[in-house]
């Protein structure tokens, strides 16, 4: 028998240990909880009211914002007080010369202070993963070091150097770039790169038929993510789109696949100049990657049959395209910052005449009607940017897509959740769901209501942890 005194301390006893039990279950404590975010759902484009709660780096759950959330339920709160939170960009088409330029010292100190130039140039724009579109063998060990997952960098995903079949011509090798002479050593540097951890692969034109099936079903067979730059129809497009490419780099490249390249005895980059005379005058190859790829569209016009033919052919094989337009955008002042010219001739258009950059700007424009077209039609559409300033470029890209009649939600769609797909990782990124990594941006204005917020100040969040306020 227990004495009165002993059965009450035993009764208190038992309390405190439900109340324990039940302080734990219903006061969980998280890492960090935004709460009262406008969370954008890429896949509906609809914004709604929610407490985003992160444990671990991922996210732990959402709730609706109508109760307000304990102070005691985070070790960190960010008051998002109704701001867009977004999951985080994604940039398909990268290299590290656009950042770091060439012959890149490899010892361990370099590699980490390259990796944080990486994050600054990314990170602050709420770029929070970064596909590599081929670099240097050379540098190997720091495109394995910088895949480590970490949430102080962008996550990235290495291709190793873009493969290319035995030159013909006597262009030198580009640093970015391996060649295969045949489609054993393509099989063979497919398999070398899977063995390095490398996700996705990086076919470029001046890969031939042989090497280029070879490498596409040996990736494959792999679950390696090809992307193929597939240019001046060394390989026709619609042969690469029926070998199973299921990711196209670029959309200019559709309209070189288009142009009667009878009416043009070669499609390159002199081909167009002719339209040009001051360019002429002035060594015709200064700015001709520009001039030319923007005079093809005009040479097109819009709604020519054989692009929409072309479009159909990507959305029946549903192949997706990264556009790359701000590079294009910038060039011409399109845009709201350009990149100084390097000293590589092609790069340099300072000296078009107004009337010459005003043609250039229309054959953008008739390019970014077709990129509309492909949207509307289904044809999955990715942000890459390729160019210098990559972070700075995303947030251009996005307000280009929109420049050509992409609405908001869509251009963030193309921008998170179709970049995690196009990589393969749309299974723990591209959307604000639970389960799913916490890569964040909160927008301090909303760039739903005005495209421009996209540039005003955001919290950015890596796997759970805020990079800026
Ligand atoms: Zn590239």
């Amino acid at each position: 028998m227990l004495t009165s005194e002993e059965a009450m301390i035993k009764k208190l006893l038992i309390l405190t240990l439900v109340a324990a039990a039940l302080t734990s279950c219903t006061n969980q404590v998280y890492d960090l909880v935004i709460a009262e975010a406008n969370v954008l759902d890429v896949q509906t484009g609809q914004a709604a009211l929610q407490h985003v709660y992160v444990k671990d780096g991922k996210i732990a759950a959402l709730s609706a914002a109508d109760k307000r959330v304990s102070e005691k339920s985070a070790l960190r709160m960010v008051e998002a007080k109704g701001q867009l939170l977004t999951p985080g960009l994604v940039d398909v088409h990268f290299h590290t010369s656009e950042i770091l330029g060439e012959e890149l010292s490899t010892d361990a100190d370099s590699i980490l202070r390259y990796r944080q130039k990486f994050a600054a140039a990314y990170l602050p724009y709420g770029v929070t993963t970064v596909r590599s579109g081929g670099d240097s063998e050379a540098y190997i060990p720091m495109l394995q070091a910088w895949q480590e997952p970490s949430p102080a960098y962008p996550d990235f995903i290495a291709v190793g150097a873009a493969l290319v079949s035995t030159p013909r011509d006597p262009r030198p090798v580009y640093s970015g770039h391996v060649v295969v002479n045949n489609p054993e050593e393509a099989i063979a540097k497919i398999d070398q790169y899977h063995q390095l951890g490398f996700t996705n692969t990086k076919l470029y034109w001046r890969l031939r038929e042989p090497e280029f099936k070879a490498a596409l079903n040996r990736a494959k067979e792999l679950g390696v993510q090809p992307f193929g730059h597939i240019d001046y129809k060394v390989l026709p497009l619609e042969e690469a789109v029926k070998a199973g490419l299921k990711n196209i780099e670029h959309a200019y490249t559709v309209g070189i696949a288009a142009i009667d390249s009878a009416k043009y005895e070669y499609i390159n980059a002199w081909a167009f100049v002719d339209h040009y005379p001051k360019a002429i005058k002035n060594n015709a190859v200064d700015g001709s990657f520009f001039i030319s790829r923007m005079e093809l569209f005009n040479q097109l016009g819009p709604n020519h049959p054989r692009m929409l033919e072309l479009i159909e052919l990507l959305k029946a094989h549903e192949v997706s395209v990264t556009p790359t337009i701000h590079l294009f955008a910038q060039r011409f002042g399109l845009t709201y910052f350009t990149t100084p010219a390097k000293l590589a001739a092609y790069d340099y258009t300072e000296y078009l005449v107004e009337e010459e950059r005003i043609r250039c700007r229309q054959g953008y424009f008739i390019m970014g009607q077709y990129i509309k077209q492909m949207h509307e039609a289904g044809v999955q559409l990715n942000l890459g940017t390729d160019w210098d300033d990559p972070g700075k470029a995303a947030l251009s890209e996005m307000l280009e897509l929109h420049e050509i009649g992409i609405p908001m939600p869509d251009v963030f769609r193309i921008a998170t959740l179709n970049g995690a797909k196009a990589v393969g990782m749309a299974d723990t990124i591209g959307t604000v769901e639970v389960g799913k990594r916490a890569n964040l941006v909160l927008f301090s204005q909303s760039p739903l209501e005005k495209p421009e917020n996209l540039l005003a100040p955001k919290v950015v969040i890596k796997d759970g942890v805020a990079v800026n306020r």
